[in-house]
């Protein structure tokens, strides 16, 4: 099916053979696996291996680390197509690009980057990203994780949840506070990255989810872990840039996720209906697939939009906060058609279109609800006219 206008015209024909290498691997690999692996809650491992072999876990990071050295263009057109077959997977490998990794290129020391990005790039050692606890989710400024100077780095204590693949992740992002700053709690909090192989790192239970079966969320405690000094990520205290200038470009990552989605859905309408002719004898299923498909388009321009700016260096903030808004409502728009319009059987558990709709729900949650999607873009909107 198409269903979209090819923003990546006059791009390299090699990002397009990574693309079609990608379709081929969800198409031979992820998909005939991903019911089973979802309905058992189990990581889709034949999938992340293929992936992995095509440096796809290296897309964004730039070839003198070993990475395939594309851009946000690239690896969002590569997001949307794993999520369209297994946004679990999808969730990994957005994580894993466009917060580790890119968080580790743009803020680390040069030794550190030698270090860790060539292990990242292959798959060989997968990233998180934790900034979420019990007490701060949306108020992400407000965490209790502390980080105390000691001789040659930092001594961290407290715990940190919902950390998407924190039970295989090798390295993780962690913010943790270095210094109290009550009257502007964001100042104060530092960026360190972490071996979860170190001593006083541990990984906890795996959340019960509504959806994304195949991927984890896990519960992690620190308890004395040791980060040396050259594993801080930019300034001390200023850790929380760090945070956001990462989920400026994540959330480009989740509203591919979400484009991904969508597109799943119109594609089992397409195909429901091209088995069941009889289906578009109702005038409200034609229009489901008209309304989905302009949604999805509408979507991808912003996607793209958002991710062309990142790629020529412009500030995004406002551009990836509507595209994360407007995807992840197109996708639970999308979803909620095909099952109410099409979809006969859609509230029998282990249909397709009933993993879709749970996998759905997930992107108007994470790296910011819909709801801090929508402060994000007004601040930004009063913010550029007082400018
Ligand atoms: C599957 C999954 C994977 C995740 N992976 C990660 C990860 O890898 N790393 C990580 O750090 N975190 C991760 N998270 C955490 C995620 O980012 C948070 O769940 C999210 O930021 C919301 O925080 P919360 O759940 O504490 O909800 P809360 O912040 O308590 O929000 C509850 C409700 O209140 C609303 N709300 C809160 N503040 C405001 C406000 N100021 N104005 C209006 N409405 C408001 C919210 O929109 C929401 O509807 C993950 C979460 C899930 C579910």
């Amino acid at each position: 099916m198409t269903t979209g206008i090819d923003v990546m015209e006059g791009k390299s024909c090699d990002s397009e053979q990574v693309l079609e290498q990608v379709r081929q691997i969800c198409r031979e690999v992820i998909e005939p696996e991903v019911e089973q692996v979802c309905a058992e809650g189990r990581y889709h491992e034949s999938g992340i291996r293929a992936l992995a072999q095509a440096g796809i876990f290296g897309v964004t990071i730039a070839s003198q680390y070993g990475g395939l050295g594309l851009g946000s263009v690239e690896s969002s057109r590569i997001i949307e197509e794993v999520s369209r077959v297994c946004p679990s997977t999808a969730t990994m490998l957005s994580v894993h690009t466009s917060l580790t990794s890119y968080l580790i290129e743009q803020w680390a020391r040069e030794d550190i980057r030698h270090k860790y990005l060539p292990r990242l790039a292959t798959g060989e050692w997968i990233g998180a990203y934790s900034l979420t606890e019990p007490r701060s989710g949306s108020d992400a400024a407000g965490l209790g994780c502390r980080a105390e100077r000691v001789e040659g780095g930092w001594r961290i204590e407290g715990t940190k949840n919902f950390v998407t693949s924190g039970d295989v992740a090798d390295v993780l992002i962690l913010f943790a506070r270095t210094s109290e700053s009550p009257s502007k709690p964001s100042r104060g909090i530092s960026a360190f990255l972490v071996e979860t192989g170190w001593e006083g790192f541990t990984a906890g239970k795996a959340e019960t989810k509504m959806g994304l079966s195949a991927s984890h969320c896990i519960e992690t405690a620190y308890d004395g872990l040791l980060v040396p000094e050259e594993n801080l990520l930019g300034e001390i205290d200023r850790g929380f840039g760090v945070a956001m200038a990462g989920l400026d470009g994540g959330r480009i990552g989740i509203a591919s996720q979400a484009l991904g989605i969508a597109r799943s859905a119109l594609d089992s309408m397409l195909d429901a209906v091209r088995s069941e002719p009889r289906l578009l004898a109702s005038q409200e299923v034609e229009w489901a697939l008209a309304e989905s498909a302009t949604a999805i388009e509408a979507s991808r321009l912003l996607v793209r939009q958002a991710a062309e700016m990142r790629d020529q260096g412009v500030g995004h903030s406002r551009a990836s906060s509507m595209a994360k808004f407007h995807s992840s409502r197109t996708a639970n728009e999308v979803v909620r058609m095909a099952m109410s319009e099409v979809f006969e059987s859609a509230g029998l558990v282990g249909t397709r279109i009933e993993r879709i709709f749970r996998d759905a729900r997930i992107v108007e949650l994470y790296e910011g609800t819909s709801e801090i999607q929508k402060m994000v873009i007004a601040r930004n909107l009063l913010r550029e006219e007082t400018e």
